[in-house]
């Protein structure tokens, strides 16, 4: 049974139709890359699988389980399914580990000491165990991206939804954020991760969505889509003939 049922989904914003029919499954345990232009529907893709935004038919189902707008089941969902984005949205007044604390005790009302031991583990999987009580600030923008993830992770999510994340980093960052990217990978997460990286989509992901115009325009395992791709579309968007 796939993780993530995506069935001829649609999407519209007043008169602008998003998404037109997506259909797409995925495994547990699988790695997708999302590549398209600007405006071809990826982000909103993203945000209806979490459930930010409601559909307009089709079905989603994560886990065997149907999405609704009601609110506790959002809620269950939002645990299961971990975004992060662009913007890391840390709090600035909380520390990393606070940070990584806050929704578990809020969300999921695990007590203090456990959500403290939680926030210690994953802040280590990301490499910053001795930045627990640093300030956003006082880090890198890499590194607060990193505190992002493992706020994500600390909800023990089924799959982790990463949307342009390296997008807002100065180059000489974006390498350490896609490395704690690529270990969760190996480590069995399931990732759908929007990217203009395409030696990391080539390299870590198991399948990669091209999007067009709102519709899956093209999918494949990396070697065929950036190998052999089929559409003109496809061969412009990667520049090649
Ligand atoms: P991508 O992530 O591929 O750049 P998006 O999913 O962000 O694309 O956007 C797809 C289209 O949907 C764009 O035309 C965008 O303007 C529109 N759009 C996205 N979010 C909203 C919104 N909340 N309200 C109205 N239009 C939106
Ligand atoms: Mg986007």
């Amino acid at each position: 049974m796939s993780l993530i049922a995506i069935t001829d989904v649609h999407k519209r914003f007043g008169e602008n139709e998003v998404l037109k029919g997506i259909d797409l499954d995925i495994a547990k345990g699988e790695v997708i890359a999302i590549i398209g232009k600007s405006g071809s529907g990826k982000s909103t893709l993203l945000r209806c699988i979490n459930g930010l935004e409601t559909i307009d038919s089709g079905s989603i189902l994560v886990g065997g389980v149907q999405l609704s707008s009601e609110e506790k089941q959002l809620r269950d969902l939002r645990q299961k399914v971990g975004m992060i984005f662009q913007q890391f949205n840390l709090f600035p007044h909380l520390s990393a580990g606070r940070n990584v604390m806050l929704a578990q005790t809020v969300v999921k009302k695990t007590p203090k000491a456990e959500a403290r031991k939680i926030a210690e583990e994953m802040l280590d999987k990301v490499g910053l165990a001795h930045r627990f009580d640093a300030l956003p600030d006082e880090l890198s923008g890499g590194q607060q991206q990193r505190v992002a993830i493992a706020r994500a992770l600390a909800m023990k999510p089924a799959a982790l939804l990463c949307d342009e994340i390296t997008s807002a980093l100065d180059p000489e960052l974006v390498a350490e954020v896609l490395q704690v990217v690529r270990r969760l990978a190996e480590d069995g997460m399931t990732l759908i991760t929007v990217t203009h990286e395409m030696n990391f989509a080539r390299e870590v992901c198991s399948r990669v969505v091209f999007m067009h115009l709102g519709r899956v325009h093209e999918i494949g395992p990396p070697a065929e889509v950036f190998g052999a791709p089929k559409t003109p579309e496809l061969r412009q968007f990667l520049g090649v003939n």
